[in-house]
């Protein structure tokens, strides 16, 4: 079959399966599972086999899939990780479902984000594991496709994906080298982005009647002095001159804050939530030391706690040995221009490349085709760009895995 019209079908074919998030939206999501089975019996037929990854909970299935490799010194495997779950469907202006081509473009909710990249990279490992003298595979590492749940949320797919691979070793053949992850870079390589922590910090005032200043603590007005420490931390960090050369400064900004009851009473706690963007080398520790410094200056006979929420490392390969072969393929098919070949980039939004690099220390790079409209009212993936994806991550195979 002609790749090009391959690929353009299997695209069509995943965004016509709805797979919304079923957490993340207010609206019932359709969930993953019919998507996932459409996945693994697309590469089962190509002759991939399937692995038993266990899903945290049991309707947000995954897709891990393989072709082994001939094994030898050497080897060096691949994996590619794309997301099935796509943001919600009410939103979107007309039939997100439509997987209509027009104009060179593949129209719907999730096709740039991230179906389109997904197909590329499945045909691309059908197309790398199908050249062997034998129709078999002739490569010496091993080519694995991941699919999984939950990214847009609370990446639970990758988290399964990575541990059934770390508690695996045995029956892989040679270690995964180099992960690649199809979401919608525009063709950019993507090596390095930011991670993040929430936090919240709630502190205990006294409620009393709005007459009864004797007795009534001010919890809002306490929150004001930490807010005002927060602020100075915010600024501090936006003017740290020990910023990243990619990523630039890291930030911190507050997202809700919640109090009081009425006018008339004082308020007796109040809370707020921040969030933390961290640069490599930055964590929850970091964020937590912040804060509990701020709070720690405070003029205060309050009771103050800081809590620690969801925590997401910062994306950083250290192994530059597979980002020069990204490179260098790219280089091949993409050109040089701004956004394709060399040049390599630092994300502005959080992937799950983050926690292949820092769960299993996998090199992991972002890269995949150009597309518009992500969370947006219309969607759309350009279908020449996941052609020259597909093209890419096909050489990369060969050149990496041979
Ligand atoms: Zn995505």
């Amino acid at each position: 079959m002609d790749p090009s019209s391959e690929l353009i079908e299997l695209t069509q074919s995943l965004v016509r399966i709805s797979s919304t998030n079923p957490t993340l939206s207010l609206n019932a999501g359709a969930g993953e599972v019919a998507v996932a089975r459409f996945v693994s019996d697309w590469l089962r037929d190509r002759g991939f086999e399937i692995l038993q990854v266990e899903a945290t909970e049991a309707d947000r299935l995954s897709v891990l899939a393989v072709r082994w490799g001939k094994g030898g010194d050497g080897a060096r495997s691949i994996l590619f990780n794309g997301h099935l779950d796509t943001v919600s469907l009410s939103n979107y202006q007309g039939d997100g479902l439509s997987g209509d081509l027009k104009q060179g473009r593949i129209y719907g909710r999730g096709s740039a984000d991230m179906k389109g990249g997904l197909a590329a990279a499945m045909v691309a490992v059908s197309r790398a594991c199908s050249s062997g003298e034998v129709g078999g595979q002739d490569l010496r590492g091993d080519v694995w496709i991941a699919a999984v749940s939950d990214e847009e949320d609370s990446s639970q797919g990758s988290m399964d994906v990575i541990r059934y691979l770390l508690s695996h070793p045995a029956s892989g053949g040679a270690e995964i080298k180099g992960a690649i992850f199809p979401e919608p870079t525009q063709e950019a390589i993507v090596s390095t982005h930011r991670g993040f922590v929430w936090a919240k910090v709630k502190v205990e005032g006294k409620s009393a009647h709005g007459s009864m200043h004797s007795l009534g603590i001010d919890s809002i007005a306490e929150m004001g002095s930490f807010l005002h420490g927060f602020r100075d931390l915010c600024k501090g960090l936006l003017s740290d001159e020990r910023s990243n050369p990619v990523l630039g400064n890291a930030s911190a900004h507050a997202g809700t804050i919640q109090g009081g009851e009425e006018p008339s009473t004082y308020p007796g706690s109040c809370q707020v939530t921040l969030e933390r963007r961290t640069l490599p080398g930055e964590g929850r520790e970091t964020f937590q030391d912040e804060l509990e410094g701020i709070v720690a200056r405070l003029d205060t006979r309050c009771q103050w706690e800081v809590e620690m929420g969801t925590t997401r490392p910062p994306l950083e390969v250290k192994d530059l040995g597979f980002l020069r072969v990204v490179q260098e393929v790219s280089k091949l098919h993409l050109g040089e221009g701004v956004l394709g070949g060399q040049a390599v980039f630092g994300g502005s939004f959080w992937t799950d490349a983050a926690l292949f690099s820092s769960e299993m220390g996998i090199p992991s790079v972002v890269l995949g085709p150009s597309g518009f409209g992500i969370h947006e009212e219309v969607e759309w993936v350009d279908v020449e760009s996941m052609n020259r994806i597909s093209m890419v991550y096909e050489d990369l195979i060969r050149n990496f895995s041979s």
